[in-house]
């Protein structure tokens, strides 16, 4: 963990959990709360060196940063990733389930593995999460859910019914939980960006790409700084009658 800045064990009532914080959209997630005076826990699944870059990135901003390697997809690892965050920085009061994998194929080559690991990580990881992290802040009646889903979960993405699916789900999940915990003091959203040049965008071949920014009105990929603004928004006080609801991060892209 970096060095503690702000003093001892709970004083800041600002405390955010990011599952996949190591790289792309998390990271950015991650540095920004920071910025804004969040203690941040986050948790990554393998690139431990990448985490700890992040962790001690953030970590200079004057704020504790807790990363943890724990895969989202397990609901006993998300379990004690939220547990041991509580433990070492205090009550969570934001949680931002960002977690997700890409396995793209067309749905006649795709694999049941391709359809089980995006579901794993993609739908039930940001239900362990989400499970995990909800559940005291019931107690404490208060608390801010955001959930990362994708333009491809609410128009759909040839390719991707794998990922179209798990994003789709996202939204009716974080839909239900907002109504379900609204009158506990608890708000919950959801992001859907478009195309974020991340390492998840990397790897699409030039032909998906130039035709993917050929629907984007801005003619550009986002930054993950521009939907970690977003999400930054969301879990701020600035945010405080918005729940249930999908703000999208597109640039204004037409699938
Ligand atoms: P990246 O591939 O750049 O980063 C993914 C992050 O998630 C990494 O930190 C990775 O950790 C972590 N991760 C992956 N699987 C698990 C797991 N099972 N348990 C814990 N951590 C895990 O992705 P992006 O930043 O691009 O995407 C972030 C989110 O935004 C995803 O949900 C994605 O679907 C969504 N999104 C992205 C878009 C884009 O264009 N980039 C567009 C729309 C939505 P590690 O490196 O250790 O594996």
């Amino acid at each position: 963990m970096s060095t503690d800045h702000t003093g001892t064990h709970g004083k800041n009532s600002r405390i955010a959990l990011v599952s996949g914080g190591s790289r792309g959209i998390g990271a950015a997630v991650v540095r920004r709360l920071a910025q804004d005076g969040w203690d941040v826990g986050f948790c990554y699944r393998s690139d431990e060196e990448a985490a700890r870059r992040v962790e001690k990135e953030a970590g200079e901003l004057g704020v504790r940063v807790l990363a943890v390697r724990a895969d989202v997809s397990h609901a006993a690892e998300a379990k004690a990733w939220v547990s041991r965050t509580e433990d070492e920085l205090g009550p969570v009061t934001a949680v931002i389930a960002n977690a997700g994998v890409t396995r793209d194929r067309p749905l006649v080559l795709m694999s049941d593995d391709d359809w089980h690991q995006v579901m794993d990580t993609n739908l039930d990881g940001v239900f362990h999460t989400c499970r995990a992290a909800v559940f005291p802040m019931l107690k404490r009646r208060s608390g801010c859910v955001v959930t990362l889903s994708s333009v491809a979960g609410v128009h759909g993405n040839p390719g991707q019914t794998n990922y179209s699916a798990a994003k789709a789900g996202i939204i009716g999940f974080t839909k239900a939980l907002a109504k379900e915990v609204g009158a506990h003091g608890i708000r919950a959203n959801v992001v859907a960006p478009g195309l974020i040049d991340t390492d998840m965008t990397e790897a699409l071949s030039k032909k998906d790409r130039d035709r993917l920014l050929s629907a984007v009105a801005m003619r550009r990929f986002g930054t993950a700084e521009e939907v970690a603004d977003l999400t930054a928004f969301l879990v701020s006080d600035r945010a405080s009658y918005i729940t249930g609801s999908i703000l999208e991060v597109h640039g204004g892209i037409a699938l």
